[in-house]
């Protein structure tokens, strides 16, 4: 059994990788909820979709979110009105978020809907959202640089500001109160081994540690687990990641990831590019495997995939 744990894009595409190579049914993704947004009533969670859409072959190639072939028209109509449109729904996608909408007015947990949607999509592995509680992360953003903050919901930040705007700080409302989802804990207690994806290390693996119970359940798997560095060069390939790390007074290189990182995993995978590094890295206390990291399509996500598995 191998247990993931995981943000959106650089964990789904990890995931693909880790599939072609292990069986799915011995896969367990723990998959991030706190960029999970409430919008015209419907509840989206773009994680857990990013994920099971890339590993169903049916993300949209083109923005690395929602569904391929998609439409607009919902989001013409609702701009008629002069309803939200800063976060774009697709068409097609659209019918997740009602689907999951509904499942969960009648009662449903996060967890039980996640694994009807996951199974709709034809995917064997198993999705566990982190918590079925609310959690949502919440940023600090100084918008003129003046001194003068407001703390906005993250895809306020991430999406209507373009995460361009300075981040002083980083908190995940509800984590205090929140239990870990079914079968998350036990994922990890018994994992042959647990990989941390290359996520955001502050907004989507951040949230999964701050659920009761799940950092400790990863410090007691510290010698099986391996994660792969989402910093390469210095910078994230996508997102924020590695203003925020600058931001919230971290390094933002692999040895930034590593400080971290030391206390949950043995192992990190950095990119070949950051090879001269290695041995600052292990200066923290990790081991380190250089390896090619960029997913560019499924071949190099599968030699990935096999690198952490073996490393
Ligand atoms: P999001 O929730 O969709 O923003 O995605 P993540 O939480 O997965 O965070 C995106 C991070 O994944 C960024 O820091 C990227 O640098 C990293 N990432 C995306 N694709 C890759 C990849 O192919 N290789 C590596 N090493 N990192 C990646
Ligand atoms: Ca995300």
């Amino acid at each position: 059994m191998i247990t993931v744990l995981a943000g959106g894009v650089g964990a789904a595409r990890l995931l693909r990788g880790v599939l072609a190579v292990h069986p799915a049914a011995a896969v367990t993704a723990v998959v991030n909820t706190a960029d999970d947004v409430e919008l015209h009533g419907l509840h989206v969670s773009p994680d857990l979709d990013t994920v099971t859409y890339t590993l169903a072959g049916a993300i949209n190639p083109e923005t690395g979110w929602g569904l391929v072939d998609e439409t607009w028209q919902a989001m013409a109509t609702l701009g008629r009105y002069g309803g939200i449109t800063w976060f774009n729904l697709g068409d097609r996608d659209l019918g997740t978020h009602l689907y999951r909408t509904q499942r969960l007015s009648e009662g449903a947990p996060l967890s039980e809907v996640t694994a009807e949607i996951v199974r709709g999509w034809d995917l064997a592995l198993t999705v566990l959202p982190v918590t079925d509680d609310r959690l949502r992360t919440m940023v600090t953003i100084d918008e003129q640089g003046d001194g003068d903050v407001t703390e906005i919901g993250f895809q306020e930040y991430f999406v209507q500001r373009r995460h361009d705007v300075e981040v002083r700080s980083v908190r995940f409302d509800g984590a205090d109160a929140a239990l870990a989802g079914p079968g998350v804990l036990d994922a990890l207690a018994g994992a042959d081994r647990v990989v941390i994806a290359p996520s955001n290390p502050i907004v989507s693996i951040g949230p999964l540690l701050a659920v009761p119970g799940v950092r400790d359940a990863v410090v007691a798997r510290r010698a099986d687990t391996v994660a792969v560095s989402p910093i390469i060069a210095g910078a994230a390939l996508k997102g924020p990641a590695d203003r925020l790390l600058r931001e919230l007074g971290h390094e933002s290189s692999v040895v930034g990831v590593a400080r971290l990182y030391r206390d949950l995993a043995a192992t990190l995978v950095i990119d070949d590019a950051d090879a001269h590094l290695a041995p600052a890295v292990e200066a923290e206390g990790l081991r380190c495997v250089v390896a090619p990291t960029i997913m560019s399509g499924p071949d190099e996500a599968a030699a990935l995939g096999r690198t952490v598995l073996t490393a």
